[in-house]
């Protein structure tokens, strides 16, 4: 029976999609799952803006939003560059001591984490964490305890796996990852007794982005022939993922709260771009230069023809003595971007990219960006509500379709230490668009075929959450359920007090009305007590390998 001591294991589908889940589990494809669903509940969870898997699994880590903890991407955003952000790649060590498993941790609960991203490096916890992804190669604060990475094989995709794009292999690859990760945590669970255990399997997502096309007739690259090969590699995936959850429910005793739950959803990717330059442009809030752009401009064929060809471009690049690394980087923002071929002194706002669907918009402020010439104060408001409203209202000239879902002033969506790095305007694209980066023409433009062939699955807001457990109650979930109120909800099925400074509540509806009138929930103020981490940042290697893993993976340019 669930007493003061519960017990909870948390199994995160990274992309996990609550419409494929539903219909397969109902097929009978997925008979693990069906069973939890059938006799827990089952609904949908919210994610971060952008959803993207660095912000949400830090949100789902440690119950605040992503204003609050400051990581919206892989990379700082960063308002005040004309890059958007910084060179550093995000890491463990903005927010190791401050999780839900450093407070279950301080309240004498053993905890295990495995393979959830954003772990690297590792911090000593009350239990054992295995670093997820993006983590070099190198075995540094891979594990805690530095022992435990001994005993286990590798649990991160092999580097072959980012060279090759064969789509056999990359199948092959992702199944070995689940049914290792799965005997990897398995073997934890067999050897200790943890309170709170966490594992995450990223294969769900990898394989929507690059097998959706294969799987769904209707996506404008489909062809049958590859399909017949293809077509099927989401739903093995999301069985042998099926069978993971299937062999740790073996492994956990009878009383255990099991969570079944994904960092956002899935679903075709959008095959039209909004260039947002390229309407600001129109609209004449940014100027290009006279006299036929960018200094830089005769280096960007070669440098993308490089970029796409070149396999070991961050390897060169670490090399390169800190002027040619410097000139590099300008190049690379200037390639991606374009925004060598800016007027910064005759424009007023322009394009942050961020991740499909959201995209931001950044408001060329005096005072704050190197050349800015809005004032600050009125005029900067009337700026933004003006380009609110235009956004509202626009259509694709070609198809009269909405561009933009919503459009919000950033903190109507953000609150928190680090709304300074939120762009000022935040754009979440209607269905079918994602952000283009050309400055001028047309402002839509379809997105060409090679790459909707490369990528072709993308995210969605709405991830899923099933739940299930003695206290659970049977039926559909919390229909607000968001994935910052896992952390304070999972706390909650401990029976551990939840920090106030948690952004999310406690999804009580999951549980048993008459549960909840016996666990009233109970609010602490929790500042990391008794939680001892080590400042170690990641070494310019080390970052340069995640920086490369990142980009053939499409999450960075
Ligand atoms: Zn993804």
């Amino acid at each position: 029976m669930v007493g003061e001591n519960g017990r909870c294991l948390v199994i995160g589908l990274d992309g996990g999609s609550p419409d494929l889940i539903r219909r397969w589990a109902d097929e009978g494809k997925l008979p693990n799952l069906a069973r939890l669903i059938e006799e827990g509940t089952f609904g949908h969870l919210r994610s971060t803006y952008p959803p993207i898997s660095a912000a949400a699994w830090v949100t789902f880590l440690t119950g605040q939003e992503p204003g609050q903890h400051g990581i919206f991407d892989f990379r700082n955003y960063d308002p005040t560059r004309y890059t958007c952000t910084d060179e550093a790649i995000v890491n463990s060590t903005a927010f190791a001591g401050r999780t839900m498993l450093d407070v279950a941790g301080s309240y004498g609960r053993r905890v295990g984490a495995v393979t959830v991203p954003i772990t690297y490096p590792t911090w000593p916890v009350n239990g054992a964490m295995v670093a997820g992804y993006p983590t070099p190669d190198a075995k540094r604060a891979f594990t805690y305890p530095p022992e435990l990475g001994d005993r286990l094989g590798s649990l991160t995709e092999d580097s072959a796996f980012f060279r090759s794009r064969a789509p056999d292999e990359v199948a092959r690859e992702l199944i070995r990852l689940v049914r290792d990760r799965a005997e990897a945590a398995r073997w934890m669970l067999e050897n200790d007794a943890y309170d709170l255990f966490v594992v995450v399997f990223g294969a769900t997502d990898r394989a929507q982005h690059d097998f959706w096309r294969h799987f769904d007739p209707g996506f404008p690259t489909h062809d049958p022939a590859e399909a017949d090969r293809f077509g099927s590699v989401i739903l093995e995936v999301y069985q042998e993922a099926d069978r993971a959850v299937g062999r740790l429910l073996e492994a956990v005793p009878e009383e255990t709260t099991v969570l079944v739950m994904s960092d956002h959803g899935a679903g075709p990717r959008a095959t039209r771009y909004f260039h947002l330059n390229a309407w600001l442009t129109q609209e004449g809030l940014l100027q290009m230069r006279g006299g036929g752009g960018s200094p830089l401009r005769w280096t960007r064929p070669l440098y993308r023809a490089f970029k796409a060809r070149f396999p070991y471009q961050e390897q060169v690049y670490r090399r390169l003595p800190a002027v040619l690394k410097r000139w590099a980087s300008r190049v690379d923002s200037d390639a991606e971007l374009g925004i060598g071929d800016v007027d910064w002194g005759r424009t007023v706002a322009y394009r942050f990219p961020m991740y499909p669907p959201v995209e931001g918009i950044v408001v060329n402020l005096r005072g704050r960006q190197p050349e800015g010439i809005v004032e600050p104060g009125a005029g900067y408001e009337r700026l933004r509500d003006e380009i609110i409203d235009r956004l509202q209202g626009l259509t694709d000239p070609e198809t009269g379709e909405p561009v933009v879902e919503a459009a919000f002033r950033r903190e109507d969506l953000y609150r928190g230490d680090h709304l300074e790095r939120v762009p000022d305007i935040v754009v979440v694209m209607s269905e079918g668009y994602e952000g283009g980066s050309a400055l001028s023409g047309p402002f839509v433009t379809s997105i060409p075929e090679d790459d909707l062939r490369r990528l072709s699955g993308a995210h969605r807001m709405d991830g899923v959450l099933i739940a299930h457990g003695p206290a659970i109650r049977r039926g559909e979930g919390d229909g607000g359920a968001r994935i910052v109120d896992l952390a304070p909800t999972i706390l909650y099925a401990l029976g551990v007090p939840v920090p106030s400074r948690m952004d999310g509540r406690v999804l009580v509806d999951l549980f048993e009305p008459g549960y909840v009138a016996d666990h009233p929930v109970e609010r602490v103020a929790w500042r990391g007590e008794g939680v001892e981490v080590e400042e170690s940042g990641l070494s310019e290697e080390e970052e340069s390998v995640i920086r490369e893993k990142l980009r053939r993976l499409g999450y960075i340019e």
